[in-house]
């Protein structure tokens, strides 16, 4: 990853006080976010052949962190990690793992990504695949007191059927630590549309569902995700800016973009950090929050995201703020837990100054606020209308 700061004229804040700022991960897939270690311990495991087994070699044939010119070359390390995703003990730990990585940055909640067919070339059954990733992430829950929860894609260049499959899933597993559908893979030559029943299915049983558009297609992919197939959020929308009236309906209806910065130069999404239109759609008030994508793949944290967007973008520490505060906004999570998130965080916040100062924070027993995860906590009966802009 690259830690090359722009001279902005204006003071930068350290990586460390990203890695301090309490924040969410709403958009990182699992396939993409493992430990490279981890891949050739499981390799040897499963005895699974490698491109390489020499870490050094492996990270340059995966092309993590590279610019690979296009999504499809940048998918491409996925066939590795991939390979080494076929077996409970492998889901298991992958989960638990990267739950474990974004504790150690201080993400409190993450919603991780990934699709289960992608995991039974081996005969693993497919609720199995789903049982162990979610083991994972409780088991880490329960250690760490990480907060997360699954959204199951369907893939545009495999098959409508699948997707209706991977939609079934997500129904099958609502409220069992599923909380979304998504649409991932090539956008290009594959519209949502083809994969609409299966859209229909998860909103008929209301589920939320975001999609992948505007990253490798223009405009058109993200105004069909929305109208088509009702995506409540869009992954990535780098292409937004080319139809300033769709802008502007995302804009009325908070829908919320989830930005992932580095992922996006990489694919060649946009060109680099300093031109990705993350900022002009701040600044019309576009609900953006920052994710990873790929822990692995693109070689990055939410840290760094942040860190890029203030050192290579200019925006501030207030500004910052605010996008972390969108990003618990924006999980799928029902209404009275968000609420008590964000209570808890925006206080957190008023801690962090901008000259780099962190005042000491109040006693956190969990990196849990009260209220979440409590059976018996209540929605409180006043609703305020502080934090829902
Ligand atoms: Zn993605």
């Amino acid at each position: 990853m690259s830690d090359e700061v722009a001279d902005l004229g204006q003071p930068h804040l350290p990586l460390e006080f990203f890695q301090k700022l309490p924040k969410t991960d709403l958009h990182v897939h699992l396939d993409g976010s493992l430990r490279l270690e981890t891949i050739l311990d499981l390799a040897r495991i499963h005895k699974v052949q490698l491109p390489s087994t020499d870490p050094a070699q492996l990270r340059k044939s995966m092309n993590l962190g590279q610019n690979c010119g296009s999504l499809v070359e940048y998918l491409k390390a996925f066939d590795v990690t991939l390979q080494v995703m076929q077996h409970e003990d492998a889901l298991y730990r992958v989960a638990y793992e990267l739950a474990e990585d974004v504790a150690r940055e201080n993400v409190r909640y993450m919603e991780v990504r990934y699709a289960p067919m992608l995991h039974t070339r081996l005969g693993l059954k497919i609720t199995s695949v789903v049982e162990a990733v979610l083991a994972g992430l409780r088991a880490a829950h329960d250690s760490l007191g990480v907060e997360s929860n699954v959204i199951l894609c369907g893939i545009r260049n495999i098959s409508p059927e699948s997707s209706l499959e991977m939609a079934e899933l997500a129904v099958a597993y609502k409220s069992r630590g599923v909380v979304g559908f998504d649409l991932a893979g090539a956008e290009n030559d594959h519209p949502a549309k083809h994969h609409k029943k299966a859209f229909q299915l998860v909103r008929d049983n209301n589920i939320n569902c975001t999609i992948h558009a505007g990253e490798a297609y223009g405009p058109e992919s993200i105004a069909q995700a929305l109208h088509v197939c009702g995506a409540h959020r869009i992954g990535h929308g780098c292409r937004l800016r080319e139809d300033g009236d769709l802008l502007h309906y995302i804009n009325d209806h908070r829908i919320p973009l989830e930005c992932c910065p580095s992922s996006n130069v990489q694919t060649g999404a946009v060109r680099d950090l300093a031109s990705h239109p993350l900022k002009l759609y701040f600044n019309l008030g576009l609900r953006v929050t920052i994710n990873t994508d790929n822990r692995l793949v693109t070689d990055t944290t939410v840290s760094h995201e942040l860190w890029h967007c203030h050192t290579q973008m200019g925006m501030s520490l207030a500004d910052i703020k605010q996008m972390i505060v969108a990003g618990f906004k924006s999980a799928f999570l029902p209404f009275h837990i968000k609420q008590a998130y964000l209570r808890r965080v925006t206080e957190e916040l008023e801690h962090f100054t901008a000259d780099g100062q962190i005042r000491p924070l109040p006693p956190a027993a969990s990196s849990r606020p009260a209220g979440v995860g409590d059976r018996r906590f209540e929605a409180p009966h006043t609703i305020t209308v502080d934090n829902l802009s």
